[in-house]
């Protein structure tokens, strides 16, 4: 028995304590509501949590530019262009499936029915087209200035405002702080919501600081490919990138066993934030239910179905070592600052190959996400449903290709999507007011898009390991060709 306890913690000791601290932080959160905290001591109790998510950041920069030059500039180009195209078409594909399944989930659960609207009135200004988000999104694969995408980038925060602190008493206004980075997100969206929901929430883009990843993906990769073809004398780089590489991971082995203590401040301090659970069981249940329900539908049905048709292995065994990468997913609700456990899973648990997770990871990371773009469909047909409006054919299809899109414009950080949706719902003239009535429940369901998020970029690296694999022969087939040829 000690043999096994032994062998067991050696395996799955860090992933269960990962799990164990999310159980633990949701019981001390629920616990600590009731003692009334002051916000200043909630700072204090978060403290632990917020050192985690600081630490997961600060691996990103160096880990996407150094795996993506290094990776990079080793592949032959031929075999990155082939990699590269099969990677983007498998996102697309994927992330478009996700859309399918939630939009069948909520035209059949149908849980806007019955749910009694918030009547609001007179609104709003202007707000972001589909097109000021494709802008957007080319803009933010061109960074203007290097440095600065590198801490600035659009971001989204949802401050809870305190009704009392609002000197109208009837008039409550969720809206858009304008960004100068951002023209078009900027324009300030002022929604007047009667009679004044109890929780109020500004969405505030550039309020954290969070770095353009998409641009920087771009740009290391750019590198990475033309550092190939320098040959000899872009090695010194190379080098220097490999390097930083072996560092960061190894950062990342030893600040894994923190994350288990991180989490467990880093969701109670959630819960203890959280507002009004009541609101849950009144009126979103259905809607909770039926985003939920296509996550798992995307996310243990048919994603695995698609690794397991690709490749022929189970992958179910694949996603056993995924489970930390899955746990960060839930307690960060972002899947940037999840990329480093990610990657270190597929590396070391799924043994992918290096050169290819280096790239399908850190793209996937800014442009994959099957989790969000299901629940923007969903979200989009559920404020539908609330306001009775009836959507023809042409409108779904319309919501399934912006919903596809505003997927690929959200940035891997907390809450991105809930912001984008405003794309798909102007694009098929919902009022984007109307998000105010999912915003409750938002943080939570959150949680869950992202893991479906992690989850689909890293299939897709185990199925481009696979599908490429002749391109990218083992690291000891590389040595015994090379040795052949000498
Ligand atoms: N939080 C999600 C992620 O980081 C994005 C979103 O759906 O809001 O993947």
């Amino acid at each position: 028995v000690r043999e096994w306890i032994r062998d067991y913690c050696k395996r799955n000791g860090l992933l269960t304590l990962s799990v164990v601290a999310v159980i633990t932080g949701c019981v001390t959160g629920y616990m600590m509501r009731g003692l009334n905290l002051s916000p200043q001591a909630k700072i204090y109790f978060a403290f632990p949590g917020e050192l985690l998510m600081r630490m997961l950041k600060m691996l990103i920069l160096p880990l996407i530019t150094s795996s993506l030059m290094s990776g990079l500039a080793a592949m032959d180009s031929k075999a990155s262009g082939r990699m590269g195209l099969l990677t983007i078409t498998y996102y697309l594909w994927t992330t478009f499936i996700a859309v399918i399944v939630g939009i069948v989930l909520v035209l059949i659960i149908h849980p806007g029915t019955g749910t009694e609207k918030e009547g609001h009135q007179g609104s709003s200004g202007p707000v972001m087209t589909s097109a000021d988000a494709l802008l957007d999104l080319i803009r933010n694969m061109i960074p203007s200035n290097l440095i600065e995408a590198t801490f600035q980038q659009y971001k989204t925060d949802l401050v809870p405002l305190v009704k009392s602190s609002l000197k109208e008493s009837q008039a409550n206004y969720v809206y858009i702080i304008p960004d100068n980075d951002n023209p078009r997100m900027g324009h300030p969206v002022f929604l007047e919501i009667t009679p004044a929901p109890e929780i109020l929430y500004k969405i505030v883009p550039g309020n954290s600081k969070q770095m353009n990843v998409l641009g920087i993906v771009i740009f290391s990769a750019t590198m990475g490919l033309l550092l190939g073809k320098l040959g000899e004398r872009g090695l010194p780089l190379v080098n220097v990138c490999q390097c930083i590489n072996e560092c960061v991971m190894k950062i990342i082995n030893a600040a894994m066993w923190y994350f288990p203590f991180g989490i467990i401040f880093l969701v109670a301090g959630k819960i203890l934030d959280m507002h009004d659970p009541a609101i849950l069981a009144e009126k979103l249940g259905m809607y909770f239910i039926t985003v939920l329900s296509g996550l798992f539908v995307h996310g243990v049905i048919l994603l695995p179905l698609f690794f397991f048709v690709l490749t022929g292995k189970n992958p179910f065994s694949f996603i056993r070592g995924l489970l930390q990468a899955l746990v960060i997913a839930l307690a960060t609700s972002s899947s940037s600052a999840t990329l480093p456990i990610t990657m270190k899973c597929l590396l070391e648990n799924c043994h992918v190959d290096r050169q290819i997770a280096r790239f399908v990871l850190p793209v996937g990371a800014t442009i994959n996400m099957d989790g969000t773009a299901l629940y923007e469909a969903v979200a989009a047909i559920f404020i539908a449903q609330v306001n009775e409006y009836e959507l023809d054919f042409g409108q779904l299809v319309t919501i399934s290709i912006t919903a596809t899109a505003a997927s690929i414009g959200a940035a891997g950080i907390p809450q991105a999507g809930l912001v984008t949706m405003v794309i798909v719902l102007t694009s098929v003239g919902l009022p984007p007011d109307d998000i105010t009535l999912i915003v409750a429940i938002d943080w939570i369901l959150d949680r869950f898009r992202t893991m479906i998020n992690v989850l689909g970029d890293a299939l897709a690296a185990g199925i481009m390991a696979h599908l490429c694999k002749k391109d990218f022969p083992k690291k000891t087939e590389r040595v015994r060709t090379r040795l052949a040829s000498m």
